[in-house]
């Protein structure tokens, strides 16, 4: 006999999902197949996450044409996965590529927490890196990493294609190392500086 009042009709759909789904995790961790299942998981999606790397395209100023020279048939940068979108709800990188404003600080960390972990900051050429022609200028971040933390620096002005190329490179040898670390527990991690290897 049950509970008084209990209604033993109620077995809903809710119920059976809940009942399989709980058989299931029990069935799977004393085979240890969850874990196993758990890493392989961390395996694919790292590895698909590396060799395609989103990245929002945002163009701020003359870096940004060496940005879509890299992304022409002469360079190609989509044969690497450097694919560029239009939403950063879509994206994994943030390639900053020329001077941040103090007007512009507030949208461009909007748009750095619209787009989902694991996700990666890339400051290219003096600009973005430090404010260059406009270092201490009444206007100007000192640098986007003021605001964002910056994973990748490629100095110049502007850097070439090739070396953005690169930066997208040494970017993905640091998703293999630390695998798909979101950006708030990655603070210890040093930045990478292409050319200072
Ligand atoms: S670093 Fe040089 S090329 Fe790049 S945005 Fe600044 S001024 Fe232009």
């Amino acid at each position: 006999m049950g509970e008084e009042g209990q209604n033993y009709t109620a077995f809903n759909s809710r119920s059976l999902v809940e009942m399989v789904g709980n058989v299931t995790d029990e069935a799977l961790k004393a085979t240890k197949i969850k874990q196993f299942l758990s890493v392989l998981a961390g395996r694919f999606f790292n590895w698909t996450g590396r060799k395609s790397l989103f990245t929002l395209h945002l163009g701020i100023k003359c870096c940004a044409i060496e940005m879509a020279a890299s992304a022409t048939p002469r360079f190609d940068a989509e044969r690497f996965g450097v694919i560029f979108r239009s939403s950063p709800r879509q994206s994994d990188v943030l390639l900053v590529n020329g001077p941040v404003t103090k007007k512009f600080a507030d949208p461009i960390v909007r748009l750095w927490e619209q787009m989902p972990e694991p996700k990666y900051c890339i400051a290219m050429g003096e600009c973005a890196i430090s404010g260059g022609p406009y270092f201490q200028s009444y206007n100007i971040l000192e640098g986007v990493d003021t605001v964002i933390p910056v994973d990748v620096y490629i100095p110049g002005c502007p850097p070439r294609p090739e070396a953005l190329i690169d930066g997208f490179g040494k970017l993905r040898e640091k998703i293999i190392r630390i695998g798909g670390v979101p950006s708030q527990e990655r603070s210890d991690d040093k930045p990478i500086i292409i050319g200072d290897e």
